[in-house]
């Protein structure tokens, strides 16, 4: 391609995308495809001969966009919300454009300084603490990581490299493979699959432990659990606290788990993934009570911080032993400053990594910490709108207490009557919502996901879902 086209098909696309997201809200949200629909529209084989970048503009109504679940509708309430915003979009252009690969400074210095740097930055805006830190001067430091499921894969796996040196220090007849067969990480049974799934790749037991009536862990579980797992002759190693839980948005007592992990010597580590962008916000800090005990922390922007995904912005105290726990030193990958600077691939599982600091660095500056705050204090409100709203129906309850962008909600009743609910209001696809399941108490999850959501929008949903119980009912009179 000549640059004049591609000047030509990036203005080309600026002008679709910009269409696409300002009328987004005239799309039906959910897709009515079937599978397989695609093979039929295009060919069975690659072209052999170039086609006009026209070709292509003119088949992403005809191939693509039948099949998209619009993420960014205002009428999109599944799932929890993951981030757009324009200056993101051109942040990525120049990153595809620059397209290295900063495993190690070297790389390309600019990649890994400006993570660093724009860590730090949001760090502040959340208020960590100044351990985590690199411009503390001390041993902390930021990475981007691609998702919180990475996190807390590479939290884990740090933690299990430093507790095999501390117990071969007192035990140097054991083996590797004893210790880690005695390994025991912990975390709520309401934390996210990734959770139990780090404990899975790591390799080690990982106990789901019950929470109470309002689905937070508390640390006296989580010190009876390790009490029982110590008199079997067990190691804990690692937990998990969570602060926004997927089901509902509850949030684990890290404050309580952090004093019982910190007396017992086991790594804390948290996972915000959600919730964590609400804490720019000074009221919503009180959430994350007890952050100074905790070993590294994890959000995503990428949920709900106007970043586009991958961005999963993780903090550690001490990186020494993520660093050492995955430090392989190929001569190829040596350089000069090594020591004096990170090299981000000793913090993460692959070698490659993206450009993504430049995102952060866009979003930061062209919204401003305060546009960002409105941004969530927005949602919040809508969320709080919303839960007003189920309410003043008196068929409907709410399940779980609405602190920030979720509302967990109910017919009164039985839960096939929900799950009929639900099939409903998917299926008409005006709006799309996801359930969960606590308790075997089947419930329907509404998430204020969209930059574009508005009041009306709220009302319009709610208007929506209504329409669906009336039909419920209705059905059930005849
Ligand atoms: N943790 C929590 C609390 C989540 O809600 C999610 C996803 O919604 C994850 C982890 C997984 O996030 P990721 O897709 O970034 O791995």
């Amino acid at each position: 391609m000549d640059p004049d086209s591609f000047k030509d098909f990036a203005r080309e696309m600026t002008e679709y995308i910009t269409n696409y997201l300002e009328n987004i809200r005239e799309r039906r949200v959910l897709p009515t495809v079937e599978p397989g629909y695609m093979k039929p529209l295009l060919p069975s084989e690659a072209p052999q001969t170039p086609e006009s970048w026209k070709d292509i503009m003119g088949d992403i109504e005809r191939v693509i966009m039948p099949g998209v679940t619009h993420w960014h509708s205002p009428k999109f309430h599944a799932y929890f919300p993951t981030a757009q915003s324009y200056p993101a979009i051109v942040a990525d252009m120049l990153s595809d454009a620059i397209a290295c690969i900063g495993f190690t400074w070297i790389a390309s210095p600019a990649c890994t300084e400006l993570e660093v740097i724009m860590l730090d930055w949001l760090g502040k805006m959340l208020d960590l603490p100044k351990e985590f830190l690199a411009c503390s001067g001390g041993k902390g430091g930021g990475v981007i990581q691609g998702t919180a499921s990475e996190a807390t894969l590479v939290a884990l796996l740090g933690a299990k490299a430093k507790k095999v040196r501390q117990v071969k220090e007192q035990h140097p007849e054991w083996t590797d493979n004893e210790i880690v067969g005695k390994l025991v990480a912990y975390g709520s049974c309401q934390a996210h699959s990734s959770v139990e799934r780090a404990g899975l790749l790591g390799g080690v037991k990982f106990r789901l432990l019950d929470v109470d009536s309002k689905y937070k862990l508390r640390g006296e579980t989580l010190a009876e659990a390790i009490r029982k797992d110590k008199e079997q002759g067990l190691i804990p190693f690692y937990a998990v606290a969570t602060l926004g839980t997927t089901c509902s948005c509850a949030f684990d007592r890290l404050d309580e788990m952090g004093v019982v992990a910190n007396r017992e010597n086991v790594w804390l580590h948290v996972d915000a993934a959600y919730a964590g962008s609400a804490f720019i916000c000074p009221e919503f800090r009180y959430l994350m009570k007890g952050i100074e005990l905790a070993d590294s922390f994890n959000f995503n922007p990428h949920k709900w911080m106007l970043v586009t995904f991958d961005c999963s912005t993780m903090w550690l105290k001490d990186p020494t032993y993520v660093i050492n726990a995955f430090n392989v030193d190929p001569l190829y990958l040596k350089h000069d400053m090594q020591g004096s600077v990170p090299d981000y691939r000793h913090w993460q599982i692959p070698l490659g990594r993206r450009f993504r600091a430049l995102k952060l660095w866009f979003v930061l500056r062209i919204y401003g910490v305060e546009n960002l705050q409105r941004f969530i204090r927005n949602h919040v409100s809508q969320a709080h709108e919303f839960e007003a709203l189920v309410q003043s129906d008196s068929r409907f309850e709410i399940v779980a207490e609405v602190i920030l962008g979720l509302i967990c909600f109910r017919l009164k009743g039985s839960n096939d009557i929900n799950e009929a609910l639900l099939k409903k209001i998917n299926g008409a696809g005006i709006i799309h919502l996801v359930p969960s399941k606590i308790n075997d108490v089947y419930f329907l999850r509404f998430a204020i996901c969209s930059r574009f959501s508005e009041s009306k929008d709220i009302q319009n949903s709610w208007k929506e879902i209504k329409l669906r119980a009336d039909e419920i009912f209705e059905e059930q009179s005849v």
